[in-house]
């Protein structure tokens, strides 16, 4: 059988749309026969999405994604394949939970300022069980007509420089990468394209990730041009890191991403999948 795999995507756990079992049912009405979901700093959809992909008759990788830092400057760690139930694991991560909690409260204060009140509310209402992120309050925002779109949330409010940033201090990336490793998981540089970073700078973190047990890299993300995978590519040889693919599908209603929808994996690269 041909297989399709997506090893990067969110359900209402985090910041997703669609609840884990309805994300599971979209991927594999999609043609995804392996598909882990990786929400933001939580794992509280998995089992759900689990039942659902036995269901379903497709493969379900646990995953997660990350929230970390290194030299001050934020990363996004995909961990995929590990044991959900590890301590180490969950301990580390009610930590962050626990600084996203702290964040959204920090977020909504600066919001007020701004004389718009209200946000941690809705946004503590909209996420429900689920963890705040920041789209959770371009949603707010956008709802409330202070912005035009999710963009323009991002640009006036809430993106590195604006008035509603809140710059955070979230895991440590080593710590990161030992609780992963602890949980016999593989630990995935996510989106490398997206950090506004010089060449320079993403080999030292390459060099870092690498030092501390990272084994891969996201070499195809949703929406990627061929010369982005050919960039990427070249940091996987360069550092002999795995490939992984992932569309970072969050809603349906963004049309340019679709879950299963990807380009295939260079075939110098070695996929990620080997190792789980
Ligand atoms: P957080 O982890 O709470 O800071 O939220 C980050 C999430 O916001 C990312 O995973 C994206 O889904 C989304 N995001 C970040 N920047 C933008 C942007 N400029 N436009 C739209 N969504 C964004
Ligand atoms: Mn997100
Ligand atoms: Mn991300
Ligand atoms: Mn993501």
């Amino acid at each position: 059988m041909h297989e399709i795999y997506d090893l990067h995507c969110h359900s209402s756990a985090s910041d997703g749309a669609l609840a884990p079992a309805e994300l599971v049912r979209r991927a594999a009405a999609k043609g995804v026969t392996s598909l882990a979901l990786t929400d933001h700093d939580t794992t509280a959809g998995l089992d759900d999405a689990k039942l659902s992909a036995e269901q379903q008759g497709i493969k379900l990788i646990p995953g997660i994604e990350i929230s970390t830092t290194w030299e001050n400057k934020c990363f996004h760690i995909v961990g995929l394949n590990f044991d959900p139930d590890n301590q180490n694991l969950q301990q580390g991560l009610s930590g962050i939970q626990a600084i996203r909690q702290e964040r959204a409260k920090k977020i909504a204060e600066k919001l007020s300022k701004k004389k718009i009140h209200g946000a941690y509310e809705a946004v503590t209402e909209a996420a429900g069980t689920g963890m705040i992120t920041r789209i959770h309050f371009a949603e707010f925002l956008l709802q409330n007509n202070h912005v035009a779109s999710i963009q323009d949330a991002f640009d006036k409010y809430l993106a590195q420089g604006k008035p509603a940033y809140v710059s955070t201090q979230w895991a440590d990336l080593d710590t990161a990468l030992g609780w992963l490793n602890d949980a016999g998981g593989v630990a995935v540089l996510a989106h490398p394209l997206r950090y506004n970073m010089t060449n320079t700078w993403i080999k030292r973190f390459l060099t870092s990730f690498k030092n501390s047990g990272g084994q891969s890299i996201e070499v195809v993300t949703g929406n990627t041009n061929t010369d982005e995978i050919h960039r990427s590519s070249k940091y996987a040889q360069q550092f002999s890191l795995y490939g992984s693919v992932g569309s970072d599908f969050h809603s349906p209603a963004n049309t340019w991403v679709e879950l299963g929808k990807l380009a295939p994996l260079p075939k110098s690269i070695r996929p990620v999948w080997e190792l789980f």
